[in-house]
């Protein structure tokens, strides 16, 4: 099991999780007020990598991705609609769930929706009034900042530059410009409402999450993750929340950065590739992968055709080696080159998820493999490429294969009876399927036609 570490964004150190327990991680997930684009489906890619990488070397590993589903984007956009609120986000999450499902990396272990959550959120809230840390004005509660002395400690921001961005109107019901909402009393106009000590009213966003991490992950656990926009005020308020109600939260703050686009190129473009749904019809979903992981997580990303493109030929790259090489067969027997590329592709992942640096080795280990003939280099590549979840890229044609491969080996056995004459109708059969028969020392192997 190797030593996993990540940077942290609170102490702005590498931490190494813990192998001996549960690595219990919370990524903040899309609020759904519209079908989710390529820069939510950023953190959903990188933590369900993550675990997969975790439990591949041994940690036990829960991911739980949340669904915001209450929030005042959504009123807006279902209004815009003239649809129902709870309606209408329903609609999203599934749409949601239909998008990330392409992706083809299975689902999170868990995936709590706000409005599921509504008894944990009050609860947690009751327990702030209690301790004094939140109050009640004109059927809102509110947190109170000052009377948490790490406020701030995340984003490192002074208070004087804390700007909760909540709406105006709320300003007079508020001890201090500063504290922020954790409920929110029913509003006209507003068709959604839930009870509460009090009064009918519906959680603020911070709330949720405090809430939705601790019914999942418990009041500690090892990781929690998110867009880097989420660091204020979104996950400060959560630290705020549930530090002050004595939950010890989160070990480590893990942040990935921004995908960012060239708003002018992107309105020349035909359709909305920066949706998800439509990158994955135009470019597929291991080239979105692909460019996903392209770059080292906490960076910023930049995302366009030209990017998109470049994923796309990657992809193929990756595709067409496989093409040409059958799996199977194979006695276990390693060169030392496939060694060191899986070592330090692992070592990449190990050492803060850098997966540019780890799929650097998976491109040296086709590069070799296309020279010479690199022992166990597929089977090797299959393998890590399981891992940064592209590895349907080694299932070429599999469907079509097995007539053709049952073909050269009744090719092999009329070859080894020296039936040259059904051995060559035979290969004269699996040209006509597309197939050239090429003999080596190590056997036949079947390799597309040109
Ligand atoms: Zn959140």
């Amino acid at each position: 099991m190797r030593e996993v570490r990540i940077r942290d964004t609170l102490s702005d150190e590498l931490r190494a999780l813990d192998p001996a327990s549960e690595v219990g991680i919370y990524a903040c997930g899309p609020t759904v007020y519209s079908r989710i684009h390529i820069g939510n489906a950023r953190p959903f890619v990188i933590f369900s990598l993550l675990a997969r990488f975790l439990r591949s070397e041994g940690y036990r590993a829960k991911l739980v991705v949340n669904v915001t589903d209450i929030n005042d984007k959504i009123y807006d956009a279902a209004r815009g609609v003239g649809e129902p609120s709870a309606e209408f986000a329903d609609r999203m999450t599934r749409a949601y769930f239909e998008d990330t499902d392409r992706l083809g990396l299975g689902r999170p272990d868990a995936e709590p929706l706000a409005t599921e959550t509504i008894d944990g959120i009050v609860a947690l809230i009751g327990d702030l009034v209690e301790s004094g840390h939140a109050y009640e004005s004109g059927g809102d509660v509110y947190f109170r900042v000052r009377s948490f002395d790490g406020y701030g400690k995340l984003s490192n921001r002074r208070t004087e530059d804390m700007d909760q961005g909540e709406e105006a109107g709320s300003a007079s019901l508020k001890e201090d410009p500063f504290d922020f909402a954790l409920w929110k009393a029913h509003k006209e106009g507003e068709d959604t409402s839930w009870d509460s000590p009090w009064g009918p009213g519906r959680p603020g966003w911070h709330i949720e999450c405090s809430a939705m991490a601790e019914a999942e992950l418990g009041p500690s656990f090892a990781i929690h993750g998110g867009g880097s926009d989420l660091v204020f005020p979104h996950h400060e308020n959560e630290i705020a929340q549930s530090e002050a109600a004595g939950r010890p939260f989160a070990h480590l703050w893990m942040h990935n950065g921004m995908i960012e686009t060239d708003a002018e190129k992107m309105s020349k473009s035909d359709g909305n590739i920066f949706q998800l749904s439509e990158a994955l019809d135009l470019f597929g979903p291991e080239a979105v992968v692909a460019y996903l992981i392209s770059g080292h997580y906490r960076q910023p990303l930049a995302f366009g055709e030209d990017q998109m493109k470049q994923a796309v030929a990657q992809v193929e790259r990756l595709r067409n080696f496989f093409r040409e090489r059958f799996l199977g067969g194979w006695d276990g027997n390693e060169d030392e080159f496939v060694t060191e590329r899986r070592e330090k592709f692992l070592d990449a992942l190990a050492d803060d998820f850098n997966t540019p640096r780890a799929m650097a080795e998976a491109f040296e280990l086709v590069a070799e493999a296309n020279r010479r003939d690199v022992l166990g280099a597929p089977e090797a590549l299959r393998e890590m490429l399981k891992l940064v979840g592209l590895e349907s890229l080694a299932e070429v044609e599999r469907g079509g294969d097995a007539e053709a491969e049952a073909l050269l080996v009744e090719r092999e056995e009329a070859r080894a009876a020296k039936d040259f004459a059904r051995a060559d109708e035979i290969r004269d059969m699996l040209a006509e399927l597309g197939w050239e028969v090429r003999d080596s020392a190590d056997g036949a192997r079947l390799v597309p036609k040109a």
